[in-house]
């Protein structure tokens, strides 16, 4: 079972703990969003909980509260950044064949402009 706990070599803990910079969106007690270092449209956020799970399923089925809190939170990141109302895209890229490379779950919220079509 994961357990949450930080992983010393894990880049997305090290950004969460502030020890790696990164532009800061939003933070909150459990939450953190920041800037994607190489932006896919015209605005490209991550959200990540600041606890260590694999992907997005792993959090799922080990912490459901906070699998719920991080699609919250990319609601309010969207919000913040004025995606609400025209809309944007939710991606959890999960495993190898999906491009995940960073194995500390993240939500990438995107829009500012239509967005492509996904899945090639
Ligand atoms: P994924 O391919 O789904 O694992 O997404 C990882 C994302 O993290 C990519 O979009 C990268 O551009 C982004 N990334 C990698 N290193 C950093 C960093 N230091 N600060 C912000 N974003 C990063
Ligand atoms: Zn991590």
């Amino acid at each position: 079972m994961a357990d949450g706990k930080p992983v010393a070599e894990c880049l997305f803990c090290k950004i969460a703990a502030g020890q790696v910079p990164a532009t800061v969106v939003r933070e909150t007690e459990s939450m953190f969003a920041f800037k994607d270092i190489n932006p896919q449209a015209g605005v490209h956020d991550l959200v990540i909980p600041r606890a260590h799970y694999a992907n997005a399923v792993e959090l799922a089925a080990n912490a459901p509260d906070l699998a719920a809190a991080l699609l919250i939170e990319a609601g309010e990141v969207a919000k913040a950044e004025g995606l609400a109302e025209d809309g944007y895209r939710v991606v959890f890229n999960t495993g190898t064949h999906a491009g995940q490379t960073v194995f500390h779950v993240h939500a990438h919220v995107l829009g500012g402009d239509f967005l492509s079509t996904f899945g090639s």
